[in-house]
């Protein structure tokens, strides 16, 4: 089994888990719109795509409360407050769950809790005989809208009126879940400290052997906030942490999973190579990349560019971008050019890193092999910055040769344009369906 080192959870976990935090200690106004699980089971992950890690998992049927919706994945609230991303195909948005509730009467003074459960925070009292609106009932507990929050109480204390009553959502903050959602486990991969905070200097709290499980409660930079077997909370450093489960994660084989980050070469001061009738190369990548983008998106992926306007951008942030959103996969337009014009014709793939990209170029180049009028010059290993320093799969596309009049005929013209972003669309529906993804 495959183990997956903790320390590679990129920024946006990072801040999945923070968001998590805040929602935890905070009341937060939402839509009370939930979704049901509507595949046999659905991973739940630190951020909208594929890439990012499952925190957790839920069954089939469970409910799940929408925080919001980006690209083809909700975001949702589980159980404990924590908050994670799960794909839209595979669940299915009930709206009819909300809109309208249950009135009951309490029976008795009643205690109001945070959560369906008699040790969990008390919010308040309601005294006997109080009308409350009813949003749903399980295992015993009602969530009822409580001071403009939901909350729990125990449904033998409550008696249904028979009469329904219609909830304003957005009054409505929504505290907890119905899904159970396994915690996050971790396992020390040496003997290790738990600390009192995050950081080398800090005191130690307990120490535990390896091999040792631990719930990971949060996520502070490089270090994990921690609950250890005997209930003591720390901080370990996450290098030291090894999650099991992330090998087995079965990731879905879409685009519609996928964030995509495209990158117009050159741009503003930077030109590019110049056609002989010397337009610009930089205006070609950027027209190239938004028609790649437009297909892209269309087919559910959530693009990122690096630039989309004629603006400069140096060379190392360009990459960044891709680590900072988790990139599936990281797409460079150029267009070529010869010292002498006219002295070459054709398109080619470059990535840098044969593990990480060179299925992605390979299945990109096969897929415009298969309709483009220029030659197929294949896939070659290209020395470029953006691949060189690129953590996540890239590829550099010379789409043409700028200074031959007969590519750059195609290079300007729209359905040149379009066809490779088909192209470059059906190539990425190849590279996932393969099974080409962390
Ligand atoms: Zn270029």
């Amino acid at each position: 089994m495959k183990f997956k080192q903790l320390h590679r959870w990129p920024l946006m976990i990072l801040l999945a888990v923070l968001i998590g935090i805040s929602a935890a200690t905070t009341v937060v106004l939402a839509n009370n719109n939930t979704l049901t699980v509507t595949a046999s089971v659905v991973n739940v992950r630190f951020g909208p795509g594929l890439s990012y890690n499952t925190m957790g998992q839920v069954q089939k049927g469970g409910n799940l409360t929408i925080l919001k919706k980006q690209n083809s994945w909700y975001q949702v609230r589980l159980a404990g407050n924590r908050v994670g991303w799960v794909a839209s195909w595979l669940v299915h948005e009930d709206a009819a769950t909300t809109s309208a509730a249950k009135v009951a009467r309490t029976t008795t003074n009643v205690n109001v809790r945070q959560y369906a459960s008699s040790s969990a925070k008390q919010l308040g009292t309601l005294s006997s005989g109080s009308t409350v609106s009813v949003l749903y009932q399980s295992n015993g507990w009602s969530q009822i809208q409580y001071n403009n929050t939901a909350a729990w109480v125990d449904s033998s204390l409550l008696q249904l009126t028979g009469a329904t009553t219609t909830i304003n959502p957005t009054q409505t903050a929504i505290a907890t879940a119905k899904a159970t959602t396994p915690t996050l486990k971790a396992t020390t991969t040496l003997a290790a400290n738990v600390r009192q905070t995050a950081g080398l200097n800090a005191a130690v709290v307990t120490r535990i052997a390896k091999g040792a499980t631990v719930t990971v409660l949060s996520q502070s930079g490089d270090w994990y906030h921690v609950r250890t077997a005997d209930g003591k909370t720390g901080y370990i450093a996450s290098w030291i942490l090894s999650m099991p489960g992330a090998s087995t994660n079965k990731a879905a084989t879409k685009l519609s999973e996928a964030t995509i980050v495209i990158d117009p070469g050159h741009g503003g001061n930077d030109t590019g190579a110049l056609s002989t009738s010397g337009k610009y190369e930089k205006t070609y990548t950027l027209q190239m990349a938004k028609a790649v983008g437009a297909k892209l998106e269309a087919a559910g992926a959530k693009v990122v560019y690096t630039r989309s306007t004629d603006t400069y951008v140096d060379l190392a942030p360009r990459p960044v971008v891709a680590k900072k959103v988790h990139a599936d996969a990281f797409i460079s337009f150029h267009f070529d050019s010869t010292p002498n014009a006219n002295t070459a014709s054709g398109f080619t793939s470059y990535y840098y890193n044969a593990s990480k990209d060179k299925a992605l170029a390979t299945n990109l180049n096969k897929a415009l092999g298969s309709n483009l009028s220029l030659t197929n010059r294949g896939i070659a290993f290209g020395n470029y910055e953006v691949l060189r320093d690129n953590d996540q799969p890239s590829v550099l596309l010379e789409m043409g040769y700028i200074n031959d009049d007969h590519d750059f005929k195609f290079i300007e013209s729209s359905t040149y344009q379009q066809t490779v972003a088909a192209d470059i669309v059906n190539g990425m529906n190849a590279y996932f369906a393969a099974g080409n993804h962390q």
